[in-house]
């Protein structure tokens, strides 16, 4: 495997396989690898003749309060991991690399983004498509995979894709567990350990949603409150439960059609989010 560090580089890189008529796979990630990263880079490795994995821990996507500073990171490690997976070219920009001093280009998306996590994060998906349209403009790539864990960002950056008429496929790959149900997460080395074994109840009160619907429950306030309950009898405090149509986002009243529940939890000072189609 080779470790690219220069966006030129790349791009030449790229360009050759594309000559050799060889399909390239793009999986972004900020590093510190675990399980649901690496089920993506398979995703990759089974779509495309080569993969190219980038870690890079996007400053324009952390608001001012939130964790950029204390973000993991173990580049050695995730190398080592993606070595043994096959993966060809590890993209490791620097920060100038990405954004030269005087940056002042962004790519943003209007409505999809003033739901649930970006409703909360001011500014979140600006950064986070400025970084993956950067991405997608050094790799080249045929197709990208995104996780379903985080899933407003998947559907922002598809939206993306199709309005920019991006010649990238847009893929997403399931939510990786940890085997009580906490999703994997670069943040849940964050928790505290007494906090561990309670953040398993974004998966419950998801669960539990589900299950209410399956039994025929169709009113969105109450499968709320089953949430909320089940996330505040755990210790954690809701920052949404939410509702949503899995297309659009828009809240639901009523589960009449396909449903998406969508949730973020703070346990401590460490926000965690799942997600689960209900219906549909
Ligand atoms: P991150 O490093 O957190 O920016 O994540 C990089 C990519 O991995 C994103 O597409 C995430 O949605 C995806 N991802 C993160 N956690 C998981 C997980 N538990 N299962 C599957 N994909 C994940």
């Amino acid at each position: 495997m080779d470790v690219i560090r220069r966006v030129k580089e790349l791009q030449a890189r790229s360009e050759e396989w594309r000559r050799a008529e060889l399909t390239v796979g793009l999986v972004p990630t900020m590093g510190y690898l675990h399980e649901g990263h690496l089920s993506l880079v398979d995703i990759a490795c089974g779509q495309a003749d080569r993969v190219v994995v980038s870690i890079f821990v996007n400053p324009k996507q952390f608001g001012p309060t939130e964790d950029l500073a204390r973000y993991p990171r173990d580049e050695e490690g995730d190398l080592a991991k993606l070595s043994a997976l096959g993966v060809d070219v590890a993209f490791v920009p620097d920060l100038e690399e990405i954004y030269p001093r005087g940056y002042e280009t962004y790519v943003d998306c209007t409505r999809l983004p003033s739901y649930l996590c970006g409703a909360r994060r001011e500014g979140h998906f600006k950064g986070v498509l400025t970084v993956v349209a950067k991405l997608f403009l050094a790799c080249t790539p045929h197709l990208a995979v995104f996780g379903e864990k985080d899933y407003q960002q998947f559907l922002v950056i598809k939206r993306m894709a199709r309005d920019l008429n991006l010649p990238v496929e847009v893929l997403s790959g399931p939510t990786v567990r940890e085997e009580d149900g906490l999703a994997m997460s670069s943040r849940n080395s964050y928790l505290e350990p007494d906090a561990r074994p309670a953040a398993n109840a974004l998966f419950k009160a998801l669960n539990r949603a589900r299950q209410l619907v399956t039994s025929g429950v169709v009113d969105a306030i109450m499968l709320r409150r089953a949430m909320t309950e089940l996330v505040e009898q755990a210790g954690g405090r809701v920052d949404y439960v939410a509702i949503v149509d899995p297309q659009t986002l828009e809240e639901l009243q009523t589960i009449d059609q396909e449903a998406h529940a969508a949730v973020a939890v703070f346990f401590g000072k460490t926000r965690l989010i799942d997600n689960m189609r209900l219906k549909g």
